[in-house]
């Protein structure tokens, strides 16, 4: 049945349905959509994706996309020097920075180690954060790497390496606990063992 179908639009179809979120029918939905729009609409569209890679750079400091050699976020001199955020992606990045109550430095480390790979990946962007931890002006990274086994694994992973190459530095997480609206009755077991874990002085 899908021979019937022009190739363009198949293959077209095919590309989209690779996108989260897409199935062959969904993809299909989109192309039929994409043809209604004017001409004009479209191509506009395809012209938007096609520049995409030609005018993102990634940035040279922190690893997040940019118009420019630095991104805006490491260019702000207002921001603290200090502090070094480390996120996955920069999807975490922009999401972390969003609430506008962190004021310091990034890092995209461009993955998480699972608890089978080998300990050295290379997956993952240490050159970048060795080189900005000898630059000497970090005096904490932040780790932000989520609460999952691989994000587990990969702060134990950059919290080892950074003590023996950097010990000046201070390795720090992001809490981990009850989010905020929960109820302890809907809690996992591991969640409650680590909010009792890294609980803190109340302070009225
Ligand atoms: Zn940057």
């Amino acid at each position: 049945m899908t021979s019937t179908i022009p190739a363009p639009l198949s293959d077209l179809a095919a590309q989209i349905s690779k996108l989260p979120g897409m199935g062959p029918k969904s993809a299909m939905r989109v192309v039929m959509t994409l043809l209604r729009w004017p001409e004009e609409q479209t191509r506009r569209l395809g012209a938007s994706i096609s520049s995409l890679r030609d005018q993102l750079h990634i940035c040279r400091r922190c690893g997040g996309l940019s118009t420019t050699d630095v991104c805006p976020i490491c260019q702000d001199a207002t921001r603290s020097q200090d502090i070094l955020c480390l996120v996955t992606d920069w999807d975490s990045m922009m999401t972390m920075d969003r609430g506008g109550f962190y004021r310091g430095q990034y890092l995209i480390l461009g993955g998480l180690l699972s608890p089978l790979d080998n300990r050295d990946s290379d997956r993952l962007d240490l050159n970048r954060l060795e080189e900005r931890l000898a630059e000497g002006q970090v005096k904490e990274l932040v780790l932000a790497l989520g609460a999952t086994l691989e994000a587990d694994n990969t702060a134990i992973f950059i919290s080892e390496l950074v003590r023996k190459r950097f010990p000046a530095v201070r390795v720090s997480r992001l809490a981990q606990g009850i989010p905020l609206g929960g109820e302890v009755r809907h809690m996992d077991a591991e969640t409650l063992r680590q909010s009792l874990k890294y609980r803190q002085e109340f302070k009225s």
